[in-house]
């Protein structure tokens, strides 16, 4: 019986490894591969007043000639800013025109980063669940008033979060849900 099980193991164990060396010799597919649909209905809302002020993608000035990268909610400083998905820090730290930042990665090359913080309750390397308190809203940086900056990257490049908290909280493309309604129309 011993024999059986021994070689029973030997097997599964030959199969397992057959399995790690036909992975490691697949062709890299990273690249073009899509965010999975499930893990855009993972987001959650990053304040709990939602009042957008500033789309992804706005052109002007204000941003040195290159597209706004990322959606601005208003404000009051001090008002608490929550992690949109889970994910375990990457970096807390103070950016130019971007002020006190933190970025959060999300696997599955997925990253979010909230700016002009006024306050951080987090460090780097810290485990974070959708909804936890992060930070307050601030004003640092460069900034017109007290207002969160969000971005929300998939593998480096900044992508508009308006499709990520909107497949979370649903409305449609022709229908904006009520708190996007001032910025995307109703
Ligand atoms: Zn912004």
């Amino acid at each position: 019986m011993v024999d059986i099980f021994v070689v029973r193991m030997i097997r599964a164990g030959l199969f397992a490894l057959l399995l790690t060396t036909l992975a490691a010799f697949s062709p890299p597919s990273a690249q073009a591969d899509p965010l999975p649909r499930e893990r855009m209905a993972e987001i959650a809302m990053p304040t709990s007043l939602v009042k957008l002020s500033a789309k992804f993608g706005e052109g002007g000035s204000y941003w040195g000639g290159t597209p706004h990268s990322g959606l601005d909610f208003d404000g009051d400083t001090g008002a608490a800013i929550f992690a949109v998905a889970d994910g375990i820090v990457r970096e807390v730290s103070i950016r130019g025109t971007y002020g006190r930042t933190i970025t959060i990665n999300h696997g599955d090359g997925l990253a979010s980063m909230y700016a002009h913080l006024s306050s951080t309750d987090v460090k780097a390397g810290d485990q974070v669940s959708a909804g936890d308190r992060i930070a307050r809203m601030g004003a640092t940086g460069k900034v017109s008033g007290s207002h969160l900056h969000l971005e929300i990257q998939v593998r480096g490049v900044p992508t508009d979060p308006y499709d990520f908290l909107l497949a979370a909280n649903p409305g449609s493309a022709s229908a904006p849900p009520a708190w996007a309604c001032r910025m995307y129309g109703c």
